[in-house]
């Protein structure tokens, strides 16, 4: 498992990823909480070279990328530098953050 928390309409089954209290599709409240299998396509990638903290600032850089999950919601993880749009790809959490490694 992916270690990526997801959240799930009972009433809709529309998925996403930030906790709420009510359903973003239909308002529904009776949401379950599902674990990302992990799979998923990258959206859009990009690499930063000036880090916004010092824990950040790495030779080369670092990857950030947008992923399109299995389930349907798109979120943001760090990334390797060198991803191509439409490539797809693993996400499961590490030190707590969503993390892309090559499928
Ligand atoms: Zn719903």
């Amino acid at each position: 498992m992916s270690g990526v928390a997801l959240f799930s309409c009972r009433a809709c089954g529309h998925v996403w990823q930030f906790r709420r209290a009510m359903c973003p599709a239909c308002a529904a409240t009776d949401i379950a909480v599902v674990e990302a299998k992990g799979g998923g396509t990258v959206w859009s990638a990009t690499s930063v070279h000036r880090a916004p903290t010092p824990d950040l600032d790495v030779a080369g850089g670092y990857g950030i990328a947008l992923v399109t999950l299995d389930e349907g919601p798109r979120i943001m993880a760090r990334a390797p530098t060198d991803l191509v749009i439409g490539e797809r790809v693993t996400v499961r959490a590490e030190n707590g953050l969503p993390t892309i490694f090559r499928a």
